[in-house]
């Protein structure tokens, strides 16, 4: 029978025994803002990982885009089974590698919970819209749901997730002016755990975003000929199942071509750290980035990202729906802003009274930001925070006559 309260050092000593020493140990943690006891049986890393599944950012991520619209039908992706592909990819990578896990799987959960809905559109235009508020990027906004709009704890606002765990948002933003980058540039490297989040995000959307084109009739098999990854996953597959044909062959080839992109990535990455060494984590955040494909795998993936973006992100039905997407969170960005007494109460009540002081008190965490944000901000995120069909639903309930109210 298990103690009613189990020692955390055993999990410890499990990372110790397993992890490569230049992965991140739960000590290693830069700690959370709001200082918390460890817990008893997990480590902060798996707590991370719970906290994000818990969100409510996470739940909406089932209606949120990730190339098409997530309502067009049932069987293509939408950001969350591109968030699980993800996860399972990076895990596979990590345990290969001897890194994190924990940490590889909380940070590949939480990568896209950012995005606003109507996907890449929805967030040009909501860039557009906040132009002169610094403008909108879904990491820095990803980080700001996890760090304050989050409500679930009473102790602290957002979910107070770790250091490493912040840090992944804010590197994959890349804005390095951003007043969010001034607490992680001390470092030239993410650990190796967001490394691999970041690589095998792109692996993840070139394969299904190519098996969801074929599914959805955007493209056909021969117009795949041209591509010359798909044309060699085609003749492995032939290969090693000549009879296959259809659905079944289709299914065949998106797999070699996800396969074949994760062991080139196992491959060249452990090669390259065994040219480097790295002893430590310290060594790894010292380095360049060390995980990444080899020279023929980042050729053939030019190529077919390309072809994507000539032949599906440019589709003419992903452009109407992305048109339609930015079409409406315009018109609801100008509403709301023009009458903020229409907004939920939770979220005008982030903003009121911020006119009737003199200057808004200044955030203690990050000293140069209003505690208290522009309207427009406030709107921003409450749009954001939004799944393609609320935003569709509140656009007809401000816009149409006789709408359901
Ligand atoms: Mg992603």
């Amino acid at each position: 029978m298990l103690a009613p309260t189990l020692p955390t050092d055993p999990w410890l000593a499990h990372e110790d025994g397993w992890l490569a020493p230049f992965a991140v140990r739960t000590t290693d943690s830069g700690g959370r803002r709001h200082p918390e006891p460890p817990h008893t049986y997990r480590t902060a890393f798996q707590r991370d990982r719970e906290r994000i599944v818990h969100s409510s950012a996470f739940r909406r991520m089932t209606g949120k885009t990730q190339v098409l619209v997530a309502s067009v039908n049932d069987h293509h992706r939408t950001r969350l089974t591109h968030t699980l592909e993800v996860t399972q990819v990076a895990r596979t990578v990590a345990r290969r590698l001897r890194l994190n896990e924990d940490l590889t799987e909380a940070i590949a959960l939480a990568h896209d919970i950012g995005h606003p809905p109507f996907g890449h559109a929805g967030e040009a235009a909501l860039d557009e819209c906040l132009r002169t508020f610094g403008g909108f990027n879904h990491n820095l906004y990803g980080l700001r749901r996890v760090d304050e709009l989050e409500e679930r704890y009473p102790e602290f606002p957002g979910l107070n997730l770790t250091y490493e765990l912040r840090e992944a948002f804010v590197r994959h933003a890349a804005k390095l002016d951003a007043p969010e980058m001034a607490e992680f540039v001390r470092h030239r490297s993410p650990p190796l755990e967001a490394q691999v989040v970041d690589v095998v995000d792109s692996l993840a959307y070139d394969t299904h975003d190519t098996d969801d084109a074929l599914g959805l009739g955007f493209i056909t098999l021969d117009d795949l000929k041209e591509v010359e990854f798909w044309q060699r996953c085609t003749e492995l597959t032939r290969r090693r199942h000549p009879t296959l044909s259809g659905h079944a062959f289709r299914t065949a080839v998106v797999r070699e071509l996800l396969a074949w992109q994760v062991t080139d990535l196992v491959e060249e990455t452990s090669r390259r750290l065994a040219d480097i060494q790295p002893a430590s984590l310290a060594d790894v955040r010292a380095a360049e980035q060390l995980v990444g494909f080899g020279a023929d795998v980042r050729r053939m993936k030019r190529g077919l990202e390309q072809f994507l973006r000539e032949r599906v992100y440019r589709h003419h039905r992903v452009l109407r729906m992305t048109a339609n997407g930015k079409r409406i969170l315009r018109a609801l960005f100008d509403e709301y802003v023009k009458s903020p007494e229409l907004l939920p109460e939770r979220h005008l009540r982030r903003w009121a009274g911020a006119s009737a002081v003199a200057g808004p008190p200044a955030d203690p965490i990050l000293p140069g930001r209003r505690l208290v944000p522009h309207l427009e901000v406030v709107v921003g995120d409450y749009l954001a925070g939004m799944t393609d069909r609320y935003a569709q639903q509140e656009y007809r309930r401000l816009f149409q006559p006789n709408a359901d109210l």
